[in-house]
């Protein structure tokens, strides 16, 4: 959601505005109902998935196309940079350093 929204991931949610948290929050409402009606989880949008760029599909055991999670050190579907990895409370970061920035 954060790729999605272009938000660097050690962005505190206080220092979101109003109408940022809105658009994420009608985001997370329409890929909950299309989560419901496919019964996964798909963040990917459609212009970026592998049958339309032409890249290849996922390729571990979790499949669903991601941006960026446990994507560290590939390229970004969007602009090619390399995905970094942080850890953060013991949870692991993932994020675009040039889309997120
Ligand atoms: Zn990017």
């Amino acid at each position: 959601m954060l790729f999605r929204h272009g938000i660097p991931p050690m962005t505190p949610g206080k220092a979101l505005t109003e109408e940022r948290w809105q658009a994420i929050w009608h985001d997370l409402v329409a890929l909950m109902r299309h989560g419901v009606r496919t019964g996964s989880i798909d963040t990917v949008r459609d212009e970026h998935l592998p049958e339309v760029t032409g890249r290849a599909p996922r390729d571990d055991r979790h499949g669903g196309e991601v941006y960026v999670y446990r994507r560290a050190g590939r390229p970004c579907h969007v602009c090619g940079t390399e995905i970094t990895r942080a850890d953060l409370v013991s949870r692991n970061l993932y994020w675009c350093p040039a889309c997120q920035a």
